[in-house]
């Protein structure tokens, strides 16, 4: 359950959950942005720029056409998204240390089984655990 139920009516009847889901991101993206914007003073918003965990299952096509919708008749209408995409972290579940894993996808499974193959952890344990790459953060916006 993701708490956006109030969005749900723009879905068509058969969208899937994870197509609710990156409507509600997108959502939480916009009311960022508008009230950074409020306190800002501005008018007008041209560009975000946003950080977008690999493991998010979010993508940046539907973002933006999300945002598109949802932005209609706000001072952010027609900005453009950009988007920088952040990977997990390997985490050593015995002794904590993390470092961070040179991968490029958005398989979650891929990166599980990369996991795997990580070399042996400084404690001399190999039981590692995905740590962040989650989640879609607003890092700065253009606006005037
Ligand atoms: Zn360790």
């Amino acid at each position: 359950m993701c708490g956006w139920t109030g969005f749900v009516k723009h879905c068509a009847p058969s969208a899937q959950r994870c197509d609710v889901h990156e409507l509600a991101i997108t959502q939480a993206i916009l009311d960022t942005a508008l009230r950074h914007a409020e306190q800002a003073r501005v008018t007008s918003v041209h560009a975000l720029y946003l950080r977008l965990g690999e493991l998010s299952g979010l993508a940046p096509d539907s973002i933006q056409f999300y945002f598109d919708l949802l932005s209609k008749g706000t001072c952010a209408e027609g900005a453009q998204l950009h988007f920088e995409r952040f990977s997990p972290r390997a985490r050593c579940r015995v002794c904590g240390a993390t470092r961070g894993l040179a991968f490029d996808t958005s398989a979650a499974s891929a990166w599980s089984r990369r996991l795997g193959l990580l070399e042996s952890c400084a404690c001399g344990k190999s039981d590692f655990e995905l740590e962040g790459g989650t989640g879609c953060f607003l890092d700065a916006m253009e606006a005037e």
